[in-house]
């Protein structure tokens, strides 16, 4: 159980990317021979709850990595290898401005593009 978790917590250490649910079955497939996706799933999603994971929507499609700080971050994500960089500010403050009658539950932030070894690729 405790070298389970070791393992999909090194999947994740290995690079600054989001992958999907599929992405850690095919890595914990071939360590662990006959693991069901239903494990492997909730793995995932109780490691998202305890903040050891963040998500977002790529794609249509929930994609996790490292949880890459205790503040509140956002990140750029690299369109060709998909690598991310951390954005440590939040552009909410500015946004509110517009929003005064309003309550807000939450927000998305993401900047896309080609981080510069994929420029230069
Ligand atoms: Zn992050
Ligand atoms: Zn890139
Ligand atoms: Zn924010």
């Amino acid at each position: 159980m405790t070298k389970r978790r070791e393992d999909i917590l090194a999947f994740f250490a290995k690079e600054d990317k989001y992958y999907t649910a599929k992405d850690l079955y095919a890595y914990m497939e071939t360590n662990y021979p006959g693991i069901s996706y239903d494990t492997v799933y909730r793995n995932l999603h109780l490691y998202h709850d305890l903040g050891i994971l963040e998500s977002t929507d790529l794609r249509a499609e929930k994609h996790f990595r490292m949880n890459c700080g205790d503040q509140h971050h956002h990140h750029f994500i690299c369109n060709a290898c998909g690598k991310t960089k951390k954005v440590p500010i939040c552009p909410m403050s500015e946004v509110e401005r517009f929003l005064h009658a309003y309550q807000i539950d939450g927000h998305k932030f993401e900047v896309y593009g080609l981080c510069p070894t994929c420029q230069t690729a």
